[in-house]
């Protein structure tokens, strides 16, 4: 089988700006996760926002079967041309795998049409994830729970889509509850939005996160990519009936400009 291609996109200034979290991810949370999901079945790849085209050019993004995005402080200064290409590319059959503050960024509000907001404190609270889709391929290996140590408090009411499937379900320290993990899905890809993994905590370093975004992964494998066409299709049978009303007969793209 060949094997999964797969682009870590991360935004990258954290890491750069604040010697604090550099100490936690001296190489960027990109890298971290890059090594702890390494596998002989996958093919990983790292992109930054600092990068040209911020390393998601159109051979990246055509190569690509599953992205992950971690961004927070910079959504605004992504492309809004290069996010409707990713868009473009997930409905298509890419990947998108969508981890903690990429809650805010353009490319899942595009994918979920929400506005995405979500209650939020930073105290270095413990979290405790249920899994409460102990059969679905993202949870194996995962038993009934497990808690991270410090993260910060994701509450809800988060604004997502009512067809979001809940995997992991939390709550922490202070009382609050989050839908940590779920999964839609859109055109002919398949989206995971998994909460945890702010960057002032080792999170990426943890067992079961690494586990859990490696599942995913695999299980964002695209089937096939196929364009959204819109085709003016001919009729399989004789159609009898009679119908004197007029047509318009505008063949239209899926992004509504006419068809040459
Ligand atoms: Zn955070």
């Amino acid at each position: 089988m060949e094997k999964i291609r797969v682009t870590i996109w991360n935004e990258f200034r954290h890491e750069k700006q604040n010697s604090a979290i550099a100490a936690i991810y001296p190489e960027g949370i990109h890298k971290a996760i890059a090594k702890g999901i390494a596998a002989d079945d996958l093919e990983i790849r790292c992109a930054t926002l600092d990068e040209p085209e911020h390393g998601l050019t159109d051979e990246v993004i055509a190569s690509t079967d599953v992205l992950l995005w971690w961004g927070h402080a910079a959504h605004r200064e992504v492309r809004d041309d290069i996010v409707a290409k990713v868009h473009k590319r997930v409905l298509e059959g890419m990947g998108l795998i969508v981890l903690h503050s990429g809650h805010f960024s353009k490319i899942f509000k595009a994918v979920t049409g929400c506005s995405c907001s979500l209650k939020w404190r930073e105290q270095g609270e413990w979290e405790r994830l249920w899994n409460i889709d102990p059969t679905h391929p993202i949870t194996r290996g995962i038993g009934e729970y497990f808690q991270i140590p410090h993260e910060e408090m994701y509450g809800e009411r988060f604004d997502i889509p009512s067809d979001s499937k809940i995997l992991f379900l939390s709550n922490f320290e202070g009382g609050n509850v989050f839908r940590s993990g779920i999964t839609l899905e859109r055109g002919y890809g398949k989206i995971f939005y998994f909460q945890p993994g702010h960057e002032s905590y080792p999170i990426y370093y943890q067992k079961e996160i690494l586990q859990i975004i490696g599942n995913a992964v695999r299980w964002a494998r695209p089937v096939f990519f196929r364009e959204m066409q819109a085709p003016n299709t001919p009729a399989l049978d004789e159609i009898r009936s009679k119908c004197d009303a007029p047509t318009t007969g505008i063949v239209q793209n899926v992004d509504g400009s006419a068809k040459k």
